[in-house]
């Protein structure tokens, strides 16, 4: 038996989605044909009004429905702390994990050139123009008061990130850091591939 058109047209666009295979678009179908009509009509509601309303930041190009995102209209966070993450589920994972006052730029991917990612896909100048100018203000700031937290992650392109990151902010003066990866909670040295303890190292602590 073939499925009819619209039910494949259904599944072909759910399988499109980030982590969701084949067997789950199939499985999410069968879901939203079975559940009543009010529902899918909410949901399809969300996904539009989402769309429509969700934009990136100017300042820090993270995800928000207002006109500058909640970080950086916060005047108690520190301004001259900038943390770099790939994406904006990485500030919820700081914000969730506390200690963090400072702000963020979201990259939205990594440097990958074979792929045509290049510095400009990733906002760095928009990070460097904050480096130099108050963006709300117009104020002419001092580069080298900065630090910026590079918080990419422990993969290859994300490494390139980094250093792209580092090059280019350090160039106009301000410090830059990379988080000290540690070992997780409960892990076992022996179990622990040769960058996650060469990082642990690195960034031992004196106790
Ligand atoms: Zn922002």
């Amino acid at each position: 038996m073939k499925y009819p058109n619209s039910l494949i047209q259904l599944i072909r666009e759910l399988s499109r989605l980030p982590g969701v295979g084949p067997k789950g678009a199939q499985r999410l179908a069968f879901h939203l044909f079975k559940i009543p009509h009010e529902d899918v009509e909410s949901l399809a509601e969300a996904i539009t009004t989402a769309k429509a309303l969700l934009k990136p930041c100017p300042i820090c190009s993270n995800i928000t429905d207002e006109e500058v995102c909640a970080v950086c209209s916060d005047l108690e966070r520190d301004p001259y702390l900038i943390c770099v993450v790939e994406s904006p589920n990485d500030i919820i994972a700081i914000e969730k994990a506390g200690g963090f006052m400072g702000r963020y730029h979201v990259t939205h991917g990594v440097y990958s050139p074979m792929d045509g990612v290049g510095p400009e896909r990733l906002g760095l100048d928009k990070l460097l123009a904050r480096l130099q100018r108050d963006v709300r203000t117009g104020e002419v700031l001092d580069p080298s008061r900065f630090e910026v937290v590079v918080a990419t992650s422990m993969t290859t392109e994300g490494e390139a990130t980094a250093s792209l990151v580092h090059h280019q902010v350090s160039a106009l003066g301000a410090t830059v850091s990379r988080l000290a990866y540690g070992l997780p909670n409960g892990a076992a040295l022996e179990y622990m591939d040769e960058v996650t303890l060469g990082r642990a190292f690195n960034g031992r602590q004196r106790i």
